[in-house]
């Protein structure tokens, strides 16, 4: 293993524990046809709020991550390593700028986290998530959402983790885990 490891964390579904996100199977079934027909968006592109209305909602989908996921105080403790760097990266829009930055206080994100990022621009969040970890040239990044999963492990060379749900969790992958709290044991192992 080399000197110093890069990790990147995903925020909702991550470090923050999300309980919504066992809905992402069901939604892509039902809601991505749905989408995609009246909304005019490509079915494969992840979903943009565009109206206030949906900005309104979408910012009240966020307010279920609602607390911070256990395993975090262990990750906290796992960053005073010399051998380890962390970064916190989400795909999370613009407007939800506010609500990321009040979580940022909350999880004392200056502390465990070199630097945090989120996708400012509005990119597609997979898209801002692979630039990212090319530019931090990341080795390793931990990620809830299996379409993503998908994406990076096309475009990357990082090992991507993957914290699974119930609903997921029989999909093959070898890099799965079924709590923040098993990265961390993992994590340790590798330093
Ligand atoms: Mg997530």
């Amino acid at each position: 293993m080399k000197k110093v490891l890069k990790i990147g964390f995903d925020l909702d579904g991550v470090i923050l524990y999300n309980p919504v996100r066992i809905f992402r199977p069901l939604a892509k079934k039902f809601l991505k046809p749905i989408k995609a027909s009246f909304l005019h968006q490509n079915k494969d592109s992840f979903y943009f709020p565009n109206s206030l209305f949906e900005r309104w909602l979408w910012k009240i989908l966020h307010k279920t991550s609602f607390r911070i996921n256990t395993g975090y105080d262990d990750i906290k403790k796992l960053s005073k390593n010399k051998k380890i760097k962390m970064y916190l990266i989400t795909g999370r829009y613009s407007f939800l700028g506010q609500d990321y930055h009040t979580w940022l206080k909350k999880i004392s994100a200056k502390k465990t986290f070199i630097k945090c990022y989120y996708n400012k621009q509005n990119k597609q969040p997979n898209q801002f998530k692979e630039d990212m970890i090319k530019k931090l040239k990341l080795d390793i990044y931990v990620e809830d959402n299996w379409d993503i999963i998908e994406k990076l492990n096309h475009h990357t060379k990082a090992k991507i983790f993957w914290l699974t749900n119930i609903l997921d969790r029989n999909i093959p992958y070898q890099l799965k885990f079924f709590s923040l709290l098993e990265v961390c044991r993992y994590l340790k192992k590798l330093v």
